[in-house]
């Protein structure tokens, strides 16, 4: 195929996008989702609207509070919605249930999981690991969580944590799937790597959980948070969860010791008495309109096997590198994403020259991907919704716009992938959201 022109060959491959689309088994789960003829990449930023939200909150909004009023504290199980959809999010990250709480910022959870796991590491181990290729929030709270603990923070390249850790670390954040690069971790292995040094093990699940299996349980993971309005689809702002690990539940000493975490929170008691179990990641009041939407959104997860999720992910992203490779030349467009399927994510990231005008570009023509400084294009891949004609689709656009910008040299960009250099400044964020 090597003398067929490239968009002639990009053209081909359409009718294999039909082909497999008609052939995938999570076609119909796409109808549970508000969508229209907007190729949206994006869903690993914000998740796409499910369409039971809107009756739920109705509902909410008009019986349960605007009726109801105080009453659904405990009539509508508005207090105990942390741990209930902590354990409905519990199945997709390998938990079994009591172990998952639903409620504030993944920041907030980042901090909760790291000083609670310094406040359980022996006092002379005095570092905390960090992916430097991390998230910023990630960074930024580990360094004052480590402030307040006494400790130190050592930023590492993910790859390099498992060998790093030694017996002065406590413990090692880790992100499951770098946010930039899309590229993916062993946690099992760097789990045990770190067992094995002493070590306690803090997943960052952001970009995994709902596009992927997470094995927290059976990886033996003491302490894990992620955000659901990414895959999990919950709305923008939608609380984060925490994941403690039941047999150090009982020494999960929170940073944050709210009242909502207390053994007996309506004694209102002068002494503190931590609650058992997951309540105990709890901090103040819940947000509960955010919450109820999260716990509609996860109905889209009704019958659906994660096993599929990960397969069509594959698919999508495997199809779409080979879509990407028939639009342009790897000068112009050059895959950051790792290619074997063990280390890749469920997104494919492009560095390219202009990255942020080609985003730009995309977006006025229908394809919504987002933009990360300094130069790549981020495509997430949510195989809930995401078709293989979307995936095709986004690549002719990107080819029909590389062409009309010939005078874009390939060369605009030395070989360096700047945008994932471990020890690159981490990118600001202001081009969309996480
Ligand atoms: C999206 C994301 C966050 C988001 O943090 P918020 O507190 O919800 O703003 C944090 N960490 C990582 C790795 C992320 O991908």
């Amino acid at each position: 195929m090597s003398d067929v022109p490239p968009v002639l060959a990009l053209d081909a491959l359409a009718d294999r996008a039909a082909e497999l689309d008609s052939a995938d088994p999570l076609a119909h789960v796409r109808d549970r989702f508000a969508t229209d003829h907007t190729v949206y990449l994006d869903g690993n930023s914000l998740g796409a609207l499910p369409t039971a939200v809107l009756p739920r909150l109705t509902d909410v909004v008009q019986r349960e509070w605007g009726e109801l009023r105080i009453r659904s504290w405990e009539e509508s199980g508005w207090w105990t919605a942390p741990e209930r959809i902590g354990d409905r999010i519990a199945p997709l990250v390998g938990a079994a249930p009591g172990q998952v709480v639903v409620g504030d910022s993944t920041s907030v959870n980042v901090f909760k999981a790291l000083v609670a796991a310094v406040r359980m590491a022996p006092e002379d181990r005095d570092e905390i690991l960090v992916d430097a290729a991390t998230f910023p929030t990630d960074g930024y709270i580990a360094a004052s969580a480590a402030r307040l603990t006494g400790r130190t923070v050592r930023a590492v390249p993910a790859d390099a944590i498992a060998e790093a850790a030694g017996d002065r670390t406590a413990v090692a954040l880790v992100n499951h799937v770098d946010y930039r690069t899309g590229r993916l971790y062993d946690l099992p292995a760097v789990t045990a790597a770190l067992h094995a040094a002493g070590a306690l093990a803090v997943w960052d699940l952001c970009h995994s959980a709902g596009a992927l299996p997470v094995t927290l349980d059976a990886a033996g993971v003491d302490l894990a948070v992620g955000c659901t309005y990414k895959y999990l689809n919950g709305g923008p702002g939608a609380p984060a969860y925490l994941y403690v690990r039941a047999e150090h539940q009982p020494r999960f000493d929170s940073p944050l010791p709210g009242w909502n975490s207390h053994a007996d929170p309506f004694a209102m008691a002068d002494e503190y008495v931590a609650a058992e179990g997951a309540p105990r990641g709890r901090v103040g009041t819940p947000e509960i309109l955010s919450l109820l939407a999260l716990d509609a959104a996860l109905d889209v997860w009704d019958g659906v096997a994660i096993a599929d999720v990960r397969a069509k992910s594959l698919g999508l992203t495997d199809f779409f590198l080979e879509c990407v490779a028939a639009a342009a030349p790897a000068q112009r467009l050059r895959p950051v994403t790792p290619v074997p399927h063990a280390e890749r994510g469920s997104q494919v990231s492009l560095s390219c020259a202009d990255a942020g005008g080609m985003m730009r570009e995309l977006t006025a023509r229908g394809v919504v991907g987002d933009y990360r400084r300094p130069d790549v294009l981020r495509f997430g891949f949510t195989p809930l919704y995401t078709r293989y004609t979307d995936a095709w689709r986004a690549a002719r656009v990107l080819a029909d716009i590389l062409e009309e910008r010939p005078h874009t040299r390939p060369d605009a960009h030395p070989d360096t992938p700047a945008g994932i250099r471990a020890d690159a400044p981490a990118g600001g964020e202001r081009e969309g959201t996480p």
